[in-house]
């Protein structure tokens, strides 16, 4: 035997012994961190995919007559009377075969695979095992790799965050770099979506004013049509998926067609763009509470706006093409004219443009200078903490001022 293996199994049965027992406490913390290491690189749902590949043997045992015969480890009578009894010949076959068929499946599939398994793969396993069982009598050797039909697709909602591409995660960047079919929001930028391998099939919602529900169905009908042919699809989101950005209801939609969802958060706009326009959401003595709104409710409507309190922060999306609006409709829920506010558009985009003034001087500010989208309102003492002009209506920002924001080359 290769003594490398040898030194490593014996390691592998030490540790076990050592998490075991953990000798007199003595390395106790060191043998719960190896513990936590070793599940922690395990796949989730192993426990459940036990319990399943368990029935199937069980199911497979009970084909072989197992259970009848007195042969096995069973001698309980389960069998139907008008079932075929095998012979011993028949069955030690039947049970090499069925050991050979298990032994490929746990064996040689990868434990991601299995661990994605459910109750109707393992009908369409069992299936396919009886065709060959009957198909396949006479030989022992020539057992082939199970194949699961139902080769389910997965659905990941990733979160791409404000814009700038070097402020995506890493596992978003890899969710990208694997995937089959990318299922893209209209406001993802240009250079996000160059980050998609050239392989991989796009698709960008065709969201405008009046078709944002076709184009949010069309673009769940590509999804569900990939996912059942097998395939890894992802649902990029600008900024945070569950921000606004209708990811729970994608996840029931889904879910309800019998697949699983995971998501990879995204850093949100209404974060990004407050710490990017020099906006400590939250200061000691200034502002003790943040709310994240929307100026845009159902059908448009306007929706309910957060109380003001001297120590709150709002950051109101999808504002600011009714600002009008919304500084008479913040003025009814407490917010007074002098209160700070800031426009903050393009956050982390190279053309970031913050406007800093106050509510009594949003709208002009806005229409003097124009709209460049996407944008957010932040409202709130918390915009005075690092900058305040008392004496201007209002300031216009351009850019953004670090030097290091710029690792990639974006435009
Ligand atoms: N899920 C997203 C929000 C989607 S709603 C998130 O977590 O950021 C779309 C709104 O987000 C836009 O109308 C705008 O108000 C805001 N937004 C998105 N990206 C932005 C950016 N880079 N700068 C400023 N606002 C942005």
């Amino acid at each position: 035997m290769d003594p490398s293996r040898s030194a490593y199994q014996r390691q592998a049965r030490y540790t076990a012994q050592d998490l075991a027992h953990h000798t007199n406490g003595q390395g106790c913390k060191l043998a719960s961190r190896i513990r936590r290491e070793i599940v922690s690189a395990l796949p989730p749902n192993l426990g459940e995919t036990c319990r399943l590949l368990g029935s199937l043997r069980t199911q497979l045992q009970k084909d072989d007559g197992l259970h009848v015969s007195g042969i096995g480890d069973d001698s309980e009578q389960t069998k139907d009377l008008n079932t075929l009894i095998l012979d011993e010949e028949d069955f030690q076959a039947s049970k090499t075969r069925r050991m050979r068929w298990l032994t490929q499946l746990c064996e040689y599939y990868p434990l991601s695979r299995l661990t994605q398994l459910g109750p109707d793969d393992i009908s369409t396993l069992l299936e396919q095992y009886r065709q060959e069982e009957s198909n396949n009598k006479a030989s022992t050797n020539d057992i082939p790799i199970p194949v699961l039909s139902s080769n389910r697709g997965t659905l990941t909602l990733v979160g791409a965050g404000p814009g700038h591409p070097d402020l995506l995660t890493q596992m978003a960047l890899n969710a990208i770099n694997t995937a089959d079919l990318v299922l893209a929001d209209k406001l993802i930028p240009a250079e996000v979506l160059a980050l998609i391998p050239r392989r991989t099939e796009i698709f960008i919602a065709r969201k405008f004013p009046g078709n944002a529900e076709k184009a949010q169905q069309e673009l769940q009908e590509r999804g569900l049509a990939a996912l059942r042919q097998g395939k890894s699809v992802i649902r990029l989101k600008q900024g945070d998926p569950y921000i606004f950005g209708r990811g729970g209801e994608e996840v029931l939609f889904f879910r309800a067609q019998g697949f699983k969802v995971s998501v990879i958060p995204g850093l949100t706009s209404a974060l990004t763009a407050t710490a990017l326009a020099g906006i400590p959401a939250t200061h000691r003595g200034v502002a003790d509470q943040l709310v994240i709104c929307t100026g845009t409710g159902r059908n448009g409507a306007l929706p309910q706006l957060p109380e003001y309190s001297k120590t709150k922060t709002a950051v109101i999306l999808m504002a600011l093409h009714r600002i009008d609006e919304m500084v008479v409709a913040l003025g009814y829920v407490g917010w007074g004219i002098d209160v700070p506010c800031a426009v903050v558009e393009r956050a982390s985009c190279r053309d970031q443009r913050v406007i800093r003034t106050r509510l009594r001087d949003v709208a002009r500010a806005i229409e003097v200078e124009g709209s460049r989208p996407p944008g957010l309102l932040v409202v709130g003492w918390a915009c005075h903490v690092l900058n305040s002009d008392e004496k201007a209506e209002w300031i216009v920002e351009e850019g953004l001022d670090a030097e290091f924001w710029f690792t990639s080359d974006v435009s």
